[in-house]
């Protein structure tokens, strides 16, 4: 029997809605997604992407990365937002020498395969994985990236399925137990709270971030207050970014990219693991199953709803999923076949969908 790969995203998105991970990972080979798909990076993505340079240099050179380290020329490339220009340059300054002060930096977005059974293989790719040098141990760091605040998403990845298997590969590597799984959260601001990063709060006298044609606008025409004396005010309109990021107090930073660390308790561990690959082998065994009988040169959108189930969990992230003209005719909220099919054959053509790339090397074996 030949391996079977599977990561966390279509492992979770297969929860989310089959119908849904079916199409973005399986249809016709690799998966489909829309091609009208931005090519630049998001937010997260770019955020993941500058730092494993930053941390892979780090590696390679011993010191902490610099302002002039993160510059988009010395960097190879530019950020496309301000937000997530100045939530590395923050992380770099105030979390990175940290970091390497009390633990050896060992690989940034390294690959681990892990056999859980049955020709199953998890494919987990730790954001970084380093050694702390009070216990000798190894441990994972991941970086989320959120509008929520930093304390829940702390509760949230501390009992993952992905910082589980994070620690499970990383224990089977090293052969030791995983000492701590760290969750750096680079906080992201909200039109209620913006973020410091990007924003400042400003008013008439406060030098250097008053512009000197500002009024106050927080009066009405008739002279009474509206109640807040304060405005805000892109800080980049006024500084550069790293400047701005980099006069400011650490510990306004350390607020911004907080770190949330959670021993890893070996026993509950492996309770946590056990379930964790059971249910990753009965899951990825009806998936195997059930892809085996489609024959992807012929299939239609009718018969593969009669092997694969939609949970309709269509605005998940508050947005409406990208495979609604496969699904459902949005004018009457009903399954419609033949609009399905239609959009499939235009899907086949490459007009709406195109292939999915793999992101994992063993998925191209
Ligand atoms: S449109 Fe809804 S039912 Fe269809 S794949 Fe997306 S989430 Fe599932």
């Amino acid at each position: 029997m030949s391996k079977w790969y599977v990561d966390r995203s279509r492992y979770e998105a297969g929860f989310a809605c089959p119908y849904s991970r079916l199409l973005h990972y399986h249809a016709l080979g690799t998966g489909l997604v829309p091609s009208t798909e931005p090519s630049e990076l998001s937010t997260g993505h770019e955020i993941h992407s500058a730092l494993e340079l930053v941390l892979n240099r780090a590696i390679e050179t011993k010191v902490p990365a610099t302002a002039v380290d993160l510059d988009g020329a010395n960097l190879g490339r530019g950020f496309s937002t301000t937000e997530s220009e100045g939530l590395v340059h923050a992380w770099v300054r105030s979390n990175l020498p940290w970091l390497m002060d009390n633990y050896d930096i060992l690989s940034a977005e390294e690959e681990f395969s892990i056999d859980v059974g049955d020709d199953i293989v998890w494919m987990a790719r730790p954001d970084c994985v380093v050694r702390s040098k009070a216990t000798g141990l190894p441990c994972v760091v991941e970086f989320k990236s959120t509008r929520a605040k930093a304390d829940r998403m702390g509760q949230l990845y501390a009992n993952s399925l992905q910082s589980i298997m994070n620690a499970y590969a990383v224990s089977s590597k090293y052969n030791q137990p995983c000492g701590e799984v760290q969750i750096h959260v680079l906080q992201l601001g909200t039109e209620q709270y913006p973020t410091p990063i990007t924003h400042a709060y400003y008013r008439a006298g406060q030098p250097p971030y008053v512009p000197e044609d500002w009024q106050p606008t927080s009066r009405r025409p008739d002279g009474t207050w509206l109640g807040k004396l304060y405005r805000r005010v892109s800080v980049a309109a006024h500084r550069s970014i790293p400047e701005w990021v980099w006069s400011m107090p650490a510990s306004a930073l350390a607020a911004v990219v907080p770190i949330i660390k959670s021993d890893v308790d070996p026993t509950i561990q492996g309770l946590k693991v056990m379930q964790a690959i059971n249910s990753i082998r009965i899951n990825e065994a009806w998936w195997r199953d059930t892809l085996s009988k489609i024959d992807w040169t012929s299939t239609t959108p009718s018969d593969l709803s009669n092997l694969v189930p939609r949970s309709f969990n269509c605005h998940s992230y508050n947005r409406l999923c990208e495979y609604t003209p496969l699904c459902f005719d949005p004018d009457t909220y009903t399954l419609n076949p033949a609009r399905a099919d239609a959009f499939w054959d235009a899907g086949r053509s490459e007009e709406i969908f195109k292939r999915r790339q793999p992101h994992h090397p063993q998925e191209e074996q």
